[in-house]
């Protein structure tokens, strides 16, 4: 049998009853980083042989827990922090596990996405747990593309190092909607800032962070901007010139003035071929 077992995300007290049992009761432990999980397999006094499971030897690995498991040794798997397979490796896992047809559970426990929900005060009837924002500019563009129609609450983990961009980029492509910063879930300094995208929101930036994000609201029509190229059209045709709607529009959109530039290039393009055309 192999037990995925959560584990604290912060406060070492946030552990189920069965899940120190488990971890006591296998032959072995497979951990992300086996040093970190001795910390807490210390805490309460279990003493068993731990490997490493982590994401770079992530199929080696699945192939060694498998002949673990045929051999009829029970296992249990741990990530860092929280859930196994919520942004943690146990993925390729789970998919050998269901082939080999090998029993497996979850036992249940800490996840920092469903605790932020909770203490961001923003809807937590239906959400969407979306990870890590990629880290390149065209990944993060079609990554943030599936969700902005979304009308379920986002959840996004962050980097310390990140989180600023990370908000910005939000803003930029979600408008301004309600947000939450949510520090250092069940640790001393724990903390919840709520704001709206757009505003410059207070917190330390330290510690482990998770982005709660109001999802879309088709009737509120404050949410529903322009594209960039409409915006531009609006002013342009309102008698602005190129180089001051260029200026407005990227200040309201937080873009650069290059980028905006670009786009009122095409914009000219099209009136161009437009005019051309009427007048042939
Ligand atoms: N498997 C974990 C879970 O169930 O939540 C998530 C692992 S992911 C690699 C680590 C990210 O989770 C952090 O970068 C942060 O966004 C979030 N996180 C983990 N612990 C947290 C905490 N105590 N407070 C706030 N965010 C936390």
């Amino acid at each position: 049998m192999l037990y995925f077992v959560a584990t604290p995300i912060g406060n070492l007290k946030e552990i189920t009853y069965r899940a120190v049992e488990v971890l006591g009761a296998v032959d072995c432990i497979y951990a992300e980083n086996p040093r970190h999980s001795l910390v807490l397999l210390n805490e309460y006094g279990i003493k068993k042989p731990v490997f490493e499971h982590q994401k770079f030897s992530e199929r080696e690995k699945t192939a060694e827990i498998i002949e673990k498991l045929k051999s009829g040794l029970t296992i249990a798997v741990v990530s860092d922090a929280g859930t196994p397979l919520i942004s943690d490796p146990g993925s390729v896992l789970v998919a050998e596990l269901i082939k080999n047809e090998l029993p497996y559970t979850l036992v249940n426990g800490p996840c920092a996405a469903v605790a932020a929900v909770v203490l961001s005060g923003i809807n937590a009837g239906a959400f969407c747990m979306a990870g890590f924002l990629p880290e390149k500019k065209g990944e993060r563009e079609a990554f943030i593309a599936r969700f902005l129609k979304l009308e379920a609450t986002l959840v996004f983990y962050a980097a310390v190092h990140d989180v600023i961009k990370d908000l910005a980029f939000l803003h930029k492509r979600l408008g301004a909607r309600k947000a939450a910063v949510v520090r250092e879930i069940s640790k001393k300094f724990e903390s919840v800032t709520r704001f709206t995208l757009g505003e410059a929101p207070e917190f330390p930036l330290r510690g482990e962070i998770v982005l709660v994000i109001e999802g879309y609201k088709p009737q509120d029509s404050a949410q529903e901007r322009p594209s960039v190229a409409e915006a531009l059209r609006t002013l342009i045709d309102a008698g602005a010139d190129k180089k001051e709607a260029v200026k407005l529009v990227a200040a309201e959109y937080g873009m650069k003035k290059s980028e905006v530039y670009l786009e009122s290039v095409v914009i000219s393009t099209k009136n161009e071929k437009r005019k051309t055309k009427n007048e042939g």
